[in-house]
């Protein structure tokens, strides 16, 4: 059942204002299956009512407010945030089944990226540059103006505060269209927003379907930038439709993303990293490690210490707080379900044990470790957002850069050895948007600069990287004799 709440989560903020619209959506907690409440489901005209929106606050208070102001509003909303956690944290663990460890993280990196980019507001700035004799040039960053982001169910508040948090630092206005399996944490956030004094239509937040309210903003010509995270499928659909209005887009589409294990690492640090950051959140991480890479003279130890970690997992409901909580609805079950079909003639090397009183309709799936699996089949290709991992072992450097680079993602990889010569190679020779050397961050890292390469999309989110590419360039060539 959901705790009281400040806001009717059955509602859209459109100009600072929350609104009805005509018809709404079942919120389903999938820890039990039971619903949570119900949710907006915006339309076209919802949409059409947030863009305008956006676009008066930047014509006026938000577009006047200087980056100082901008900035003190978003270090405002992180304490909020901070001093919301305990809500924060409930209303993830309910709506997307995230054990409320794992949930509370959340919470606190949502808080840290509003302090983050709350101090980076006023410290972006242009150059001059040496031109003819007579001139003086310099660049002003800009913001884009209206910025559409829409938002998936796993990560939503650190997803929220990288895209959103970056592009309110910059003065962008923004529409934010949260999942439609998870936005009770999105209108909080739009909630503590308001609290915080940011002027009415800087956020805008619509929850509803993808194909309605989600395709509706990302062809809407009122919108200046575009910011997705989620499937390839949908991000291809977005960059098709932002590519009607000529609009960039930043893509962040998940990944097959590997750790690679030498046989002079240092299996003890290892160990943790190789197995929770595939089993995170159930798996369900853009940058989850689902690719384990072993040397073969230590492949059968990683493989038994990996097994062994995976039959000490404790599933359960998310309320809790189990290692691993549901899928985030029986329609992901249902998915992983079908593409698991494909492993049945691999070795299953362990299964984490399934608690006989797991609630019948709760979206729970046994997570599995494969090993060993030939790196060209399916499930050591496909992103199978769950809780899957496969080991794939190796024998040189230069057979593991290969296994390692031999898909169509590249987002993240992590480096397990000992020597140093071999970290710069392999940080050089792997072709991701990060790479961690004897240690691996899935999701974290509010500084670190994130994003793919490959079908794992392109431009870069979080760190200061993404305030340029949440703003736009203009020269200003000025002659003066
Ligand atoms: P999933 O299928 O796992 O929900 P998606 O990538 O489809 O993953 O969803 C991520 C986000 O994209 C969600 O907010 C969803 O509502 C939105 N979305 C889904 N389909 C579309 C679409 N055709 N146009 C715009 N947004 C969409």
């Amino acid at each position: 059942m959901l705790p009281s709440l400040p806001f009717d989560p059955s509602l859209v903020l459109i100009g600072g204002s929350w609104r009805s619209t005509t018809d709404t959506l079942p919120l389903v907690n999938p820890s039990d299956g039971s619903t949570l409440c119900q949710i907006a489901r915006s339309t076209e005209a919802d949409v059409d009512a947030a863009v305008a929106a956006a676009q008066s606050a930047l014509d006026e208070a938000w577009g006047r407010m200087s980056a100082l102001e901008r900035g003190r509003c978003l270090t405002r909303l992180g304490q909020l945030v901070l001093e919301h956690t305990d809500l924060l944290t409930t209303l993830e663990t309910l709506d997307v089944g995230k054990p409320v460890t794992q949930a509370r993280a959340d919470a606190i990196a949502l808080a840290r990226y509003c302090e983050f980019y709350g101090g980076a507001a006023d410290k972006v700035h242009g150059e001059t540059i040496p031109y003819l004799d007579g001139y003086t040039v310099y660049t002003l960053r800009e913001p884009h103006g209206v910025t559409g982001h829409i938002v998936p169910w796993n990560y939503p508040m650190q997803i929220i505060g990288r895209s959103v948090g970056a592009a309110l630092a910059m003065g962008n206005a923004c529409v934010l269209k949260p999942a439609e399996d998870a936005c009770l944490t999105a209108l909080m956030f739009a909630h503590l927003a308001k609290e915080a004094g940011f002027p009415d239509g800087a956020l805008n937040v619509i929850p509803g379907l993808g194909a309605q309210a989600g395709a509706a903003l990302a062809r809407h010509p009122g919108v200046h930038h575009l910011s997705f995270t989620g499937s390839v499928q949908t991000g291809r659909i977005i960059q098709t439709l932002a590519a009607e209005n000529v609009v960039p887009v930043t893509l962040e589409l998940g990944g097959k993303s590997p750790q690679i294990v030498f046989e002079d690492a240092d299996l003890d640090a290892a160990l943790p990293f190789l197995v929770n950051a595939g089993l995170q959140n159930a798996g369900q991480t853009c940058s989850a490690a689902s690719r384990i890479l072993i040397q073969r003279g230590v492949y059968d130890t990683v493989a038994a210490r990996m097994a062994e970690a995976y039959h000490a997992k404790r599933i359960g409901p998310a309320e809790s707080d189990p290692d691993i909580g549901p899928l985030v609805s029986t329609k992901q079950k249902m998915r992983l379900e079908t593409l698991l079909a494909a492993a049945q003639n691999l070795p299953c090397i362990a299964e984490t044990p399934m608690p006989a009183d797991l609630p019948r309709e709760g979206a729970y799936i046994q997570p599995r470790l494969y090993g060993p699996v030939p790196p060209d089949h399916p499930l050591a290709q496909d992103e199978l957002f769950g809780p899957v991992q496969v080991l794939i072992p190796f024998d040189t450097e230069d057979e593991a850069i290969q296994i390692a680079n031999g898909t169509i993602y590249g987002l993240v990889a992590g480096v397990w050895t000992d020597s140093g010569a071999r970290q710069m190679r392999l940080a050089k020779a792997l072709k991701t948007g990060q790479v961690f050397l004897n240690n691996y961050g899935a999701g974290g890292g509010v500084e670190l600069p994130f994003g793919g390469i490959g079908k794992s999309g392109h431009g870069r989110e979080k760190g200061f990287e993404a305030l340029y590419g949440f703003s736009t360039l203009k020269t200003v060539a000025a002659k003066h004799g």
